[in-house]
């Protein structure tokens, strides 16, 4: 059979359920299959092969089928030329930054980051490979343009950022970062190529930690990285896969292929459910504060709305008018609701994060007294809803209105 091919004339949902997919040929199952083995039958004389190489056939850490299949996919879904899947999405931010940059380059970086882009640009990179790092709140622009310079490599940036929810603008900065010379990379893990391209909004480099929304069912990890030119991926992919090792299990790429067919209806479901969440608790009395960019009283509702074409995601930030023990009785009156870590799982999550946080200085002044970063799921909204409401009148602080 013809290798089908699922181009951009398709939709979104007929892309998430076909691309990187074919007839196996070995035993016409309709979906490919998972290989496990890691080393390949080598050519009679191997002599002449590089060891080193991504595009080998020879053993899993230079790159196996089901790595192969999901990078099809996910380059796909992103509007992209080419992508790599690696073992988790912090392994792409290292990646990355790893194969860009040198003693002596200058990084422009969001204030609110994933923890590890935080602890790779602010401390490894910065104080033991002499790279100079400039932290700035990227949701204004004016400080973009004051921190970059000609000697500006990268400017990185997460919008929605993680964990205040805040939004940067991809398409004005991206501009910023092509007059200086520099490239940008986003985050579009909270997003997801169902709300944002970044690609075709002017960024060089995507990363998506695969892990979250595009897996979905909080039951494997990986990560990518997304580029519309596929020379600025080479040197990565040898680099970061094949000499750092990040390399992704096949049975992880397999189970996030699996996942990430459901990518568009989960998403809705996300985007509907989190603005239904948002209005609800911007309509409490004990509620302090709401960061959602699909509500309209939020500092970056206009941007959102040009850049995040079909919803706001399912990331909320909110606080108690209270202290902090309360917010820690409040979770434990939660009872469909999770107190953990990670996101964009099928289950709602949250977790609180106090006001002795290490970066509490970098976020906003609302976020200093503690606050939730709460990943609404896809359960039934109402149930959702009904049960902060019960955990707020159990901690005391729910008011009919
Ligand atoms: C979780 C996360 C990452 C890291 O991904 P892992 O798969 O956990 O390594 C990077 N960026 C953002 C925005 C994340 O939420």
């Amino acid at each position: 059979m013809k290798k089908r091919k699922y181009g951009k004339e398709l939709g979104f949902q007929t892309r998430a359920v076909h691309s990187g997919n074919d007839v196996d040929k070995e035993t016409n199952a309709i979906k490919r299959p998972i290989t496990m083995g890691n080393s390949y039958e080598l050519p009679y004389d191997p002599t002449n092969i590089n060891w080193s190489s991504a595009d080998s056939i020879l053993y899993t850490r230079n790159g196996g089928s089901n790595q192969k299949y999901l990078e099809e996919k996910i380059a796909n879904l992103e509007n992209g030329e080419d992508a790599i899947v690696l073992a988790s999405g912090v392994g792409a931010l290292s990646g990355l930054f790893f194969s860009l940059l040198e003693s002596g380059d200058h990084v422009v970086f969001s204030n609110v980051t994933y923890i590890a882009a935080y602890r790779l640009l602010n401390e490894l990179f910065n104080e033991k490979f002499k790279v100079k790092t400039t932290i700035v709140d990227t949701t204004d622009i004016e400080e973009i343009k004051k921190a970059v310079t000609n000697k500006t490599k990268l400017i990185h940036i997460e919008t929605p950022g993680n964990p205040t929810i805040g939004i940067s603008d991809i398409e004005e900065i991206a501009k910023i970062a092509h007059e200086h010379g520099a490239l940008l990379s986003v985050d579009n893990t909270f997003a997801s190529p169902f709300n944002q391209r970044p690609l075709e909004l002017g960024a060089d480099y995507v990363i998506e930690s695969l892990t979250k929304y595009i897996n979905g069912h909080g039951d494997s990890m990986g990560g990518a990285i997304i580029a519309n030119d596929k020379e600025l991926l080479t040197p990565i992919r040898e680099q970061s896969q094949v000499n750092l090792g990040a390399t992704i299990s096949p049975f992880n790429a397999w189970l996030i292929m699996r996942g990430s067919v459901t990518l568009p209806l989960r998403m809705k479901a996300h985007n509907e459910n989190a603005q239904a969440v948002a209005e609800w608790l911007e309509s409490q009395e004990n509620i302090s504060f709401v960061s959602y960019p699909g509500l309209e009283s939020n500092k970056g509702h206009e941007i959102a709305k040009k850049q995040m074409f079909n919803g706001y995601g399912g990331m909320i930030a909110f606080g108690l008018k209270a202290n902090h023990d309360k917010h820690n009785e409040f979770v434990s009156h939660l009872k469909i609701i999770t107190s953990a870590v990670s996101l964009g799982h099928d289950e709602s999550l949250i977790v609180f994060i106090g006001e002795d946080d290490e970066r509490q200085y970098l976020y906003p002044k609302e976020f200093h007294n503690g606050f939730f970063r709460f990943s609404v799921g896809i359960e039934d909204v109402e149930d959702i809803i009904e049960d902060l409401r019960q955990a707020l009148e159990k901690t005391g602080l729910f008011s009919k209105i």
